[in-house]
């Protein structure tokens, strides 16, 4: 079971997509199990304040590195029967691929820190993160959103999660596909105007299939992330 441990300061914001189709399912059946700290709670200030102004100045305000401490402890205390990987989610990590979503989805215990405001303080950085992971080039306002992209990617691959148990197999990044893009899918109608699925997908051949399939596969790489194929095994 993938146990995840959120450190944040708007817990709200993930009921809707944790409440939801296949993360809500994996969590209702007990396949991912998913706590949400509020950061505020390891505050020992007045008014529970867990920011400050930058030191050197500058605009926007800095999550304290005692909190953040303080939350991370505790959710060590909570998961002793294993050393939780601990993430800050933050633009200046490692940029999420696929295969990491794999390596971290195979980890007993994990924990996100979702950053808010300017930043987090270097040093909670330096004494707690095992990784850094950023989710593409751009800042987004919090880190509760890449929270939950990196979550959906991790439960949809824990077994049991998706209903077919292939599908993830086959999905683009895989090692099903050797890290390359899906190609083109087809549903019902066979027809609509003058567009039809290609003749292949009806044959029920399923060697031709599959091999039209790797070559639609290469061919859309090629075409859309030709660096990918520079891995390939060809
Ligand atoms: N001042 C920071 C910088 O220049 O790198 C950006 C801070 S951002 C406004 C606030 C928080 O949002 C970050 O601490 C991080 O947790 C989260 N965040 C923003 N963009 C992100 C991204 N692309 N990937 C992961 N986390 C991100």
């Amino acid at each position: 079971m993938l146990q995840v441990d959120i450190i944040t300061l708007f817990p709200e914001m993930f009921a809707g997509p944790f409440d939801t189709s296949i993360v809500g399912r994996a969590i209702e059946s007990g396949i991912a199990a998913i706590e949400l700290h509020q950061l505020r709670d390891f505050s020992n200030e007045k008014h529970r304040r867990v920011d400050d102004t930058a030191f050197g100045g500058g605009p926007g305000m800095v999550l304290k590195a005692e909190p953040l401490i303080s939350a991370v402890s505790h959710v060590k205390a909570l998961r002793t029967h294993t050393k939780p990987h601990v993430i800050l989610l933050a633009p200046q990590g490692r940029q999420l691929k696929q295969s990491r979503v794999v390596e971290l989805s195979e980890m007993p215990a994990v924990t996100l820190v979702c950053g808010h405001y300017e930043g987090v303080d270097q040093r909670f950085i330096d004494t707690e993160v095992d990784e850094e992971i950023s989710i593409g080039d751009y800042v987004l306002t919090g880190g509760e959103i890449p929270a939950m992209v990196l979550v959906d990617a991790m439960v949809r691959l824990q077994p049991g999660a998706l209903g077919d148990a292939d599908s993830a197999g086959t999905d683009s990044f895989s090692a099903g596909l050797d890290g390359l893009l899906q190609g083109p899918i087809y549903t019902r109608p066979e027809r609509i105007g003058d567009m039809a699925v290609p003749d292949v997908l009806l044959s029920g051949d399923h060697v031709r299939i599959e091999k039209w399939r790797r070559e639609q596969s290469v061919k859309r790489t090629r075409q859309r992330r030709p660096e990918l194929l520079e891995d390939w095994p060809e």
